[in-house]
C-alpha cells in the first residue's frame, strides 16, 4: 500500500467514525413504562431505533419498584411514555423529579380514548375489606420470588385511588384504544424528532391497518364462546370485553397489589354457580393455586390470562401476541 492510499484509507475511516455517532444521535432516547405500550412505541419507531423499556421481565406494574438502571434510563430520555399514575404508580415520583428535562406523555390523556370506570361490588371485589386482604396476602406471598414487592403499602395507596372513582387503567386491551395510543405516540415522537416525522407517520398508518386486521381476527376467534361468562383474577379486561363481547362475571381481586384473603376466595367459590361461570383464570404473576381453590368442587375449568404481557418477549410483535393469547386462552378454556 502506498502512502497515498494509506492516507486516503485513514481519511475514509475517520469520516466513517465521525458519521456513525452522528447517525446514532439522530434517533431520540425513548423510555417506555410497560411492555404492551413499549410494543406500540416500537412499531411506530420501526426502522429508526428501539425504545427503552423500564418494566422488563415478569414484574407487574401494580407492584413494581424502580431500580437504579430504570432511573438512569428516565434521566437520559428525551421522551417518556407511560399510562399514568393509576397504573404505574412506581413512576409517579421519578417522573416528577425529571422536572421538564424530557417530554412526558401520559397516555391515559390521549384524545378520544375509551375510558371506563373501575368496577366494584357484587362479584367484583368491594374495596373495604382490606384487613382480610392483608392477613392472607402476606402469608401467600411468602416464597413468591417476584422482585420489588411491597404490596401492603402499595395496596393501601391504590385502594384510596380506586375509591375516588378512577378510570380502569388497562386501556391498551382494545384495538381502537391502541390506535389512538399509537397516534399519540407518533405525535410525541414527531415533536421531539421532527426529522423522522414522515417515518413515524408511515409506521403509524401501517400499524393502524394491522390493528384493524387484529380486531377482525379476534372477533372471529371468540365468536363461538363470547357470551359465556368467565371469572378473572384481577379486573383488567373491561376494554377487551367491550370490543369483543366477552362476558367477565367477576374478578377474584380488584387490587392485584394484594392477594385475596380466605373469605374472598370462599365467597367467589360459592358464587361460581350463580355467576354461571364455566372458566376461572389465573395470571402468571399470581399464585395459580388460589384459582384451583376457587374452582374446587365445582365444574368450572381453569386457564391463565396475561393482560400485562409478563410472559411475553418485548418488541413490535408483542401487542399482537398479547391480544391473540388472551382471545386464545378464553376460547380454549370455554370450549372444553
Ligand atoms: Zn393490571
Amino acid at each position: 500500500m502506498t502512502m497515498r492510499t494509506l492516507l486516503k484509507a485513514t481519511a475514509l475511516l475517520a469520516a466513517t467514525m465521525l458519521t456513525l455517532p452522528a447517525a446514532a444521535l439522530a434517533a431520540p432516547q425513548v423510555a417506555v413504562s410497560i411492555k404492551p405500550i413499549h410494543s406500540l412505541v416500537a412499531s411506530v419507531m420501526k426502522g429508526i431505533a428501539e425504545p427503552g423499556l423500564i418494566l422488563k421481565g415478569a414484574g407487574s406494574p401494580h407492584t413494581y419498584q424502580m431500580k437504579p438502571t430504570d432511573a438512569e434510563m428516565l434521566q437520559n430520555a428525551e421522551i417518556v411514555f407511560w399510562v399514568g399514575p393509576g397504573l404505574e404508580k412506581f413512576m409517579e415520583k421519578p417522573i416528577e423529579s425529571l422536572a421538564g428535562k424530557a417530554k412526558v406523555v401520559e397516555l391515559e390523556d390521549a384524545p378520544g380514548l375509551l375510558k371506563l370506570p373501575m368496577r366494584e361490588g357484587g362479584a367484583f371485589e368491594a374495596h373495604n375489606d382490606g384487613d382480610d386482604h392483608h392477613e392472607a396476602g402476606g402469608h401467600e406471598h411468602e416464597g413468591h420470588a417476584e422482585e420489588g414487592h411491597n404490596h401492603a403499602e402499595a395496596g393501601h395507596e391504590d385502594h384510596d385511588g380506586h375509591e375516588h372513582g378512577e378510570h380502569d387503567a388497562h386501556i391498551w386491551l382494545n384495538t381502537t384504544n391502541a390506535k389512538l395510543l399509537a397516534k399519540e405516540i407518533a405525535a410525541g415522537l414527531s415533536e421531539v424528532d421532527p426529522a423522522n416525522a414522515p417515518r413515524y407517520a408511515a409506521n403509524l398508518a401501517s400499524l393502524e391497518g394491522q390493528l384493524d386486521s387484529l380486531s377482525t381476527e379476534i372477533k372471529a376467534t371468540v365468536a363461538p364462546v363470547k357470551d359465556k361468562p368467565i371469572v378473572v383474577f384481577h379486573d383488567a379486561y373491561q376494554y377487551f370485553e367491550k370490543e369483543f363481547g366477552i362476558r367477565v362475571a367477576g374478578s377474584i381481586t380488584v387490587s392485584p397489589e394484594t392477594l385475596p384473603g380466605a373469605a374472598r376466595i370462599s365467597e367467589i367459590h360459592d358464587k361460581l354457580t350463580t355467576l354461571g361461570a364455566s372458566c376461572v383464570f389465573a395470571e402468571p404473576q399470581f399464585e395459580p393455586k388460589l384459582v384451583n381453590v376457587v374452582v374446587e368442587g365445582t365444574s368450572a375449568k381453569t386457564g391463565t390470562l396475561d393482560p400485562e404481557a409478563a410472559t411475553l418477549t418485548e418488541g413490535p410483535g408483542l401487542y399482537f401476541e398479547l391480544m391473540r393469547s388472551i382471545a386464545g386462552s378464553i376460547k380454549s378454556c370455554l370450549s372444553q
